[in-house]
């Protein structure tokens, strides 16, 4: 799938720089273009390969909007023409799809990112999907209550949003800078990898996965969730069945990007490794058990060719909002956000429908 990358804030901008360099590396052709915007200029400094532009220096002069996710989508708004017009010739006629990439806990991403969404819709006809970083538990009430409001005005506006958990995809016990390399480094192969999925690959045999499977997974709108798991692939093709089996179950119950995720209105199954080691039968009985695990809807599913001595699976799942760890998280954005309310002493609020507010 040919996709255009815009990273907001620093999450934003440095997720979408290992996502271009990790294309560029394997040579998938799959990233068209990048770019990063922020309103800190000392964060775009520090990227190297992905083009940048300033925002809100008339306001903040390079200095960037603190944890302000309100000053964020005002920033944005105020200087979208130009970030519009930088797009010129990074969206070209060949992306399928535009990501809008971006920490929902912090300011500048938080709240720029759903204001750029609402924009791209008008002007291009391809999906506009998000990449939405949530705050792990251990991040302050700040980082929930905005990451509750960006994801709330992210879901209104994106065709879908690909969720990933800052406490998924890392080893317990890692610093923070730490976790934040390990997990922008999944994200770049993992993503990644979901991208060239979605590419022709010349010479390979008939089940490969098409553009329109990824995007037709998305569909669904709502919370999407990225699972990946990966096991040696074994000489013997009869053993790969079990192996096949093995890494699906794993990419669905301990390797997505968001713990706990498995109710689902669609997936999407793609088996990755050397050809030769793809048991047809395995990815088909892999493909029936994830569609018994999911709730019983149809699973879209391809292999995808790699050089490689292991065999990978990697689960798209689109429409997987009703998971018990996203209504934690809103539980805990509306908390943080009525923490810092205190002087609001109308007790009906606790019974209003969402107390959580679009950021526009
Ligand atoms: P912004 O520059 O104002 O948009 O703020 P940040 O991008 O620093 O966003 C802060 C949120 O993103 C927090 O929830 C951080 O935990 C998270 N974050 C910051 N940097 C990284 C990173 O490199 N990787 C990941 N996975 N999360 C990050």
């Amino acid at each position: 799938m040919k996709v255009a990358l815009i990273g907001v804030g620093q999450a934003g901008g440095k997720i979408t720089e290992r996502l271009a360099r990790f294309d560029a590396d394997m040579g998938f052709g799959a990233v068209q273009g990048a770019l990063a915007i922020n309103s800190a200029d000392a964060d775009l400094q520090s990227l190297d390969i992905v083009d940048t532009q300033l925002i809100g220096a008339d306001r903040v002069n390079g200095h960037g909007v603190g944890g302000d996710n309100e000053l964020g989508t005002e920033v944005m708004q105020s200087d979208i023409q130009q970030v519009l017009g930088s797009l010129d010739g990074r969206v070209t006629s060949k992306s399928e799809a535009i990501f809008v990439v971006a920490g929902l806990g912090g300011g500048t991403g938080s709240g720029g990112a759903p204001v750029l969404v609402h924009h791209l819709q008008q002007v291009y006809d391809v999906p506009i999907y998000a990449l939405g970083v949530l705050p792990g538990r251990n991040e302050g009430s700040l980082y929930q209550a905005n990451a509750g409001r960006s994801l709330k005005t992210l879901l209104r506006e994106a065709d879908s949003t690909l969720l990933i958990d800052n406490d998924s995809w890392h080893e317990q016990g890692e610093s923070v800078e730490g976790a934040f390399e390990t997990i922008n480094e999944k994200i770049a192969q993992r993503v990644g990898l979901l991208f060239a999925s979605g590419e022709a690959i010349e010479g390979v045999g008939e089940s490969v996965v098409d553009s329109s499977e990824v995007i037709n997974t998305l569909r669904a709108g709502g919370v999407a969730v990225l699972g990946y798991a990966t096991e040696i692939a074994s000489e013997d093709s009869g053993e790969n069945i079990t192996t096949a089996m093995s890494v699906s179950r794993q990419a669905l119950l301990t390797g997505t990007s968001l713990p706990d995720a498995t109710t689902a209105d669609s997936a999407l199954l793609v088996i990755a490794g050397r050809p030769d080691a793809i048991p047809r039968k395995g990815v088909e009985k892999s493909r029936r058990w994830l569609e018994d695990e999911t709730g019983g809807m149809q699973v879209r599913g391809g292999d995808f060719p790699l050089d490689s001595d292991r065999l990978g699976a990697l689960v798209l799942l689109g429409g997987a909002e009703r998971s018990d760890r996203i209504e934690a998280f809103m539980e805990r954005a509306r908390e943080a956000t009525d923490a810092q309310e205190t002087e609001s002493t109308d007790h009906a609020d606790q019974f209003a429908d969402d107390r959580l507010e679009n950021l526009f």
